[in-house]
């Protein structure tokens, strides 16, 4: 059976052919076309699957989808999506942790390592006809012999601690949803610390940890004040983790040392940012997982999946 997948994203031509390169034969990948809601909505009508990236998906949009039979995501993080009404509908959710954990462990390094050796100000000074060979060198750092704290050890949070290790960093996680220490923990000789003793003894903070109820701004005033005045902080989790007013305050009033952020409260980040005049951040737009290396082993994914549930199998990261 030839089935229709709606992408329920706004993405460039490119990227549709990357996305239509691992489609099943016969398969119709429908791209939105139009620019009101209205117009996008009317062309759920046609979807037997839906393929959703990071836009939200509501009880309205699914009553506007009577064929639908499944929603694939292509990432992991399911925020926006209205499970309830899914469920409601008896429509599963799955999602797609491939592609997603390598991508976001090497921004997470490409951060920790922008921010330490000031690349963002070296590039730009050079450009401006500045040779800073000397200029950055008191505030430059290494990455060996640091302390990483990871909040969050999940699948990303894993994958950095390969990482830093390989770079010689010491490595403490906190998380307390783990019910035993992880087998990469042992690995990559990482240690888990309460919170505060995470915050207090790590030369960077890095977060991956989902938005829930508990983790909502949970990066505040009060966790900054416990974190070293040299230390930086990394985001490339979501944006709602951390209180980006108390952020800006941490930074501004050198409360942290600077931070590198792929994730922000309001995305695109708004125009009057304090932290875009910032030389002591790094700031990338959500681009963690978005490398065509990623993009090609989830559309893999995504459609073996979808293909499984055609043929009636288990699917695979089915979260509703
Ligand atoms: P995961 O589910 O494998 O790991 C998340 C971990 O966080 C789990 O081990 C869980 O126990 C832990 N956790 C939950 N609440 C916690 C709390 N209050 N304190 C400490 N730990 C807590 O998820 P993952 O695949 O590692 O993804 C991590 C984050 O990365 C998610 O927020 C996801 O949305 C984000 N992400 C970002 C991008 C990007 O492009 N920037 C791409 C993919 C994923």
């Amino acid at each position: 059976m030839n089935y229709t997948v709606m992408y329920w994203n706004r993405a460039t031509g490119d990227v549709y052919e990357v996305i239509r390169s691992q489609m099943p034969t016969g398969w119709r990948l429908v791209t939105l076309e139009g620019e009101t809601q209205e117009e996008w909505r009317a062309q759920l009508r046609q979807a037997d699957f839906l393929l959703v990236a990071d836009w939200p998906v509501t009880a309205e949009d699914l009553d506007a989808a009577p064929k639908l039979t499944m929603v694939q995501h292509q990432g992991v993080g399911h925020e926006r999506i209205d499970k309830a009404a899914l469920k409601a509908r008896g429509i599963p959710l799955a999602l797609c942790p491939a592609g997603t954990t390598v991508g976001v462990a090497e921004h997470t390094m490409l951060l920790i390592l922008a921010v330490y050796k000031r690349l963002v100000a070296a590039d730009t000074k050079l450009r401006e006809g500045t040779w800073l060979q000397w200029g950055l060198r008191s505030t430059s750092h290494e990455l060996a012999g640091k302390t990483l704290g990871l909040v969050g050890f999940g699948r990303i949070a894993q994958a950095v601690a390969q990482r830093a290790h390989a770079f010689e960093a010491r490595i403490l996680y906190h998380d307390p949803y783990l019910t035993e220490r992880p087998l990469a923990a042992s690995a990559w000789n990482a240690v888990a610390v309460p919170l505060p003793e995470l915050l207090r003894q790590s030369d960077i903070v890095s977060l991956h940890v989902p938005t829930t109820g508990e983790t909502r701004r949970f990066m505040s005033t009060s966790k900054f004040e416990q974190m070293k005045p040299s230390a930086i902080l990394i985001n490339t989790s979501r944006g709602a983790v951390v209180d980006e007013p108390a952020l800006i305050k941490a930074l501004e009033a050198r409360i942290i040392a600077g931070a590198g952020l792929d994730v922000f409260e309001q995305e695109p980040i708004r125009p009057d940012s304090p932290l875009l005049k910032m030389d002591n951040v790094v700031l990338t737009p959500h681009i963690a997982a978005g490398t065509v290396d990623a993009l090609r082993q989830k559309m893999h994914s995504v459609f073996a999946n979808l293909q499984r549930f055609a043929r009636g199998e288990p699917i695979h990261d089915q979260v509703v």
